[in-house]
């Protein structure tokens, strides 16, 4: 599936092909820090040549849980999450999913690292419902 997506200010935008079926949800520490949120929602596996960026983001390094470093990628003028890869020059990267416009369509098939989740955003069905709200 073709997707596109930009950082808020439109500074980095990027075109993709990506897997519909490899949407997941992380319930890590890291990703809830990372997007300030209780999880975070991601497409794995997208292949270099699937992947093109317009705009240079900002590359941050954390040790990952395996003691790797893993390359976390975000809009140095805006702080959008972009992606996440081990190796920026080869891929595979790991694309978040809120700054793609077809998000919608992007339905979560997993969800991993549960056992570090927020207790309530396991099921948000009983909170009080507002259509928008700023
Ligand atoms: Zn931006
Ligand atoms: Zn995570």
């Amino acid at each position: 599936m073709k997707v596109d997506a930009s950082c808020h200010c439109g500074s980095v935008t990027y075109q993709a092909e990506i897997d519909p079926g490899q949407v997941v949800i992380c319930h890590c520490a890291d990703c809830q820090t990372f997007s300030s949120a209780p999880y975070r929602v991601s497409v794995f596996g997208v292949a270099l040549e699937n992947l093109s960026l317009k705009g240079t983001p900002r590359i941050y390094t954390k040790i990952g849980g395996s003691g790797r470093e893993v390359l976390v990628a975000f809009c140095p003028d805006c702080g959008t999450a972009l992606y996440s890869t081990k190796n920026d020059a080869e891929g595979p990267f790991s694309l978040r999913v809120g700054a793609i416009r077809q998000r919608r369509e992007l339905i979560p098939k997993m969800q991993g690292f549960c056992a570090s989740g927020q207790a309530w955003a396991m099921n948000i069905e009983g909170i009080s419902r507002i259509p928008e709200r700023e």
